[in-house]
């Protein structure tokens, strides 16, 4: 198991409806040396990329996003999730059902903030059904910017987005993938990888 299987193994929790939780350590109390080692996987696993940009959507990608960010020495830009029905035509915008709620986002982002040069790595916290991975591309392609990655600290291979994005021949990379859990028994298993 690498750092974050084994940590996920630890103290993630398995909740109905095919949530993981892991807000002891990623998402709501985060664990910083285990983020900056997080950073440093992703650096090494998309190296000799040209990234001039990380983009991720907020609010829990941030926290992932932004030790990536740092190891390539590149800005970090997030989707926001508007509630603005008026949305002028300075931003990039793409809507995302949300797994966890339930509902339909907008997102956006500032036009000034990707143009057609940027090298986009696309990093979140969970892959599911890659909605959110979906209107980050979207966005990224709509900028006219080009897609070098996509880096997903925890995909559940059961649903379907990681198989989607692969077959769509995107660089998906991720550093846990939780192949079956179990709410009863809190089992998880982990997909092998090298
Ligand atoms: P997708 O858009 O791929 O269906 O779901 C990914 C998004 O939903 C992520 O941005 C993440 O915030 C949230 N998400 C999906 N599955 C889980 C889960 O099992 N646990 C948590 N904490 N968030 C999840």
């Amino acid at each position: 198991m690498n750092f974050l299987e084994e940590r996920i193994a630890k103290d993630g929790v398995v909740k109905a409806g095919n949530v993981l939780k892991v807000d002891s350590f990623l998402n709501h109390q985060m664990d910083i040396e285990l983020l900056d080692e997080i950073g440093r996987e992703f650096r090494r696993r998309f190296s000799g990329r040209p990234v001039t940009k990380v983009l991720t959507i907020e609010s829990s990608g941030i926290g992932i996003a932004y030790p990536v960010a740092r190891e390539f020495g590149v800005p970090l830009v997030f989707a926001k999730k508007s509630k603005s029905i008026n949305i002028d035509g300075d931003v990039h915008v793409a809507e995302v059902a949300s797994f966890t709620h339930g509902n339909v986002n907008k997102v956006i982002v500032s036009k000034k903030f990707l143009s057609p040069d940027d090298h986009v790595l696309i990093i979140d916290d969970f892959l599911a059904n890659g909605c959110a991975l979906r209107g980050l591309i979207y966005i990224v392609e709509d900028a006219g910017a080009t897609v070098e990655g996509l880096g997903i600290a925890i995909e559940k291979g059961f649903q379907i987005g990681g198989s989607t994005m692969r077959e769509l021949g995107y660089h998906l990379e991720s550093l846990a993938i939780v192949d079956a859990m179990d709410e009863e028994t809190g089992s998880i298993t982990f997909r092998e990888q090298e």
